[in-house]
């Protein structure tokens, strides 16, 4: 009986995805068009509240100056306390990159591009408005529309919106999005319970030495060869402080010191990232990260700053939440379209959301089998399969149709 009522469901949304396909992929190509800088999506605020208006969906006040709040009530249920707010999110910026594309909806924009799927984002959180203000009457509760800007550049959008009382004001229950990904098959999801992405940290050093005549070394503190230790010293942090079964990441991955061959400089600067999947090992990391590199300095008595500076933290998909979006996509999408995920090591702003309300964060398959080489995330060549707009478009409908059941 209740399976019945959910294929039912699913058919409906699926048909619903299915007719707004077309729209969609107009949105998306619009967006993509018109791609805007983190903190400075302003017509794309603009787009998005044109378009729920006319759904009859009014925007929430405004919390940033960019970025699109709004609230879809369902008639499902009667008003009670017991009443649930799911809430749906998609990021809404773009990256300083020129596209080097040859299709037909470029962006005119120079030097700004959606490489990281934003506009396909944005496009499928107004496309799910769309199919549930039609299915309004089988939402038994409300769902929070959460536009945010600024993924791509820290502090990020999340953090500022959830510091201005996103989350306390609307109390959603529970909170989902998707991220677009070339290496999975458009049509299917991969969805990974716990840590699923990482904590990404930048390394900032600076080795302050005595320069001089590089014929006279023992006159001078070389920073460069205290660099050189300092950087083999490093790895010890993975291979030696990180416990083998927990993933983490040191790259120095830049290195300045030096311009002729005669001299030994005064400085080196170096940077890098540090990624872990566990706040208690980004934290032991950070201390033994900045005690080996002064200790390093000492021996070769020179002096070391150093500086970490936190990014976003651990992305951790609560296990309930992601067993039925699991649930809900084999559901939707059939058994054979659903797939587990390995932990990644890059980072999302959306983290910041699951530290305060349970929810789950998949990949959306973007690829296809006879993708170019150069389909990947931030790259200029990005170009994901607008098939799977529909797809995203009816899990993010389904899943909030489902939740609030
Ligand atoms: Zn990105
Ligand atoms: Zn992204």
């Amino acid at each position: 009986m209740q399976n019945d009522e959910l294929s039912i469901l699913a058919t409906r949304v699926r048909e619903a995805a299915q007719r707004l396909y077309p729209d969609i992929a107009a949105v998306r190509r619009h967006l993509h068009m018109h791609p805007e800088l983190s903190y400075q999506e302003f017509r794309t605020t603009a787009f998005i509240k044109e378009y729920l208006a006319k759904l009859g969906i009014e925007p929430e006040p405004q919390l940033l100056e960019t970025g699109v709040v709004a609230v879809l009530r369902g008639t499902g249920a009667p008003e009670s306390k017991e009443r649930k707010t799911v809430a749906l999110r998609a990021d809404i910026d773009a990256l300083p990159l020129q596209e080097e594309n040859s299709h037909d909806f470029c962006s005119t924009e120079a030097g700004c591009m959606h490489a990281c799927g934003h506009d396909m984002h944005t496009a499928m959180l107004l496309g799910a408005a769309s199919v549930l203000s039609d299915m309004k009457d089988e939402l038994n509760g409300d769902v929070l529309l959460i536009f945010q800007p600024a993924e791509e550049k820290a502090p990020g959008g999340a953090k500022p919106m959830i510091d201005a009382g996103l989350l306390k004001r609307y109390q959603p229950s529970a909170i989902f999005a998707q991220h677009c990904f070339s290496s999975v098959q458009s049509g299917s999801v991969a969805m990974c319970k716990g840590g699923f992405m990482a904590a990404a940290d930048e390394l900032y050093i600076t080795v302050h030495g005595q320069g001089g005549h590089a014929s006279s070394p023992h006159k001078t503190r070389d920073p460069i060869l205290a660099s050189a230790h300092i950087i083999t010293a490093l790895q010890h942090l993975v291979s030696r402080v990180a416990p083998p079964h927990e993933p983490a990441v040191l790259s120095i991955a830049s290195i300045n010191g030096g311009h002729a061959t005669n001299i030994i400089p005064g400085k080196v600067t170096m940077q890098g990232t540090m990624r872990t999947m566990n706040e208690e090992l980004r934290s032991l990391l950070h201390e033994r990260f900045e005690k080996t590199v002064k200790q390093v300095a000492e021996a070769f008595e020179v002096e070391a700053d150093v500086e970490i500076r936190f990014g976003y933290p651990v992305l951790y998909n609560d296990p309930d939440m992601t067993d039925l979006a699991w649930e809900a996509a084999k559901e939707y999408l059939g058994d054979e379209n659903v797939h587990p995920s390995a932990p990644l090591m890059t980072a999302e702003d959306f983290a910041y959301y699951l530290r305060e309300c349970p929810g789950s964060f998949w990949q959306l398959g973007t690829g296809l089998a006879d993708d170019k080489p150069g389909n990947l995330l931030h790259s200029p060549t990005f170009n994901p399969d607008e098939h799977s707009l529909e797809t995203g478009v009816g899990m993010m409908s389904y899943l909030a149709l489902r939740y609030l059941r």
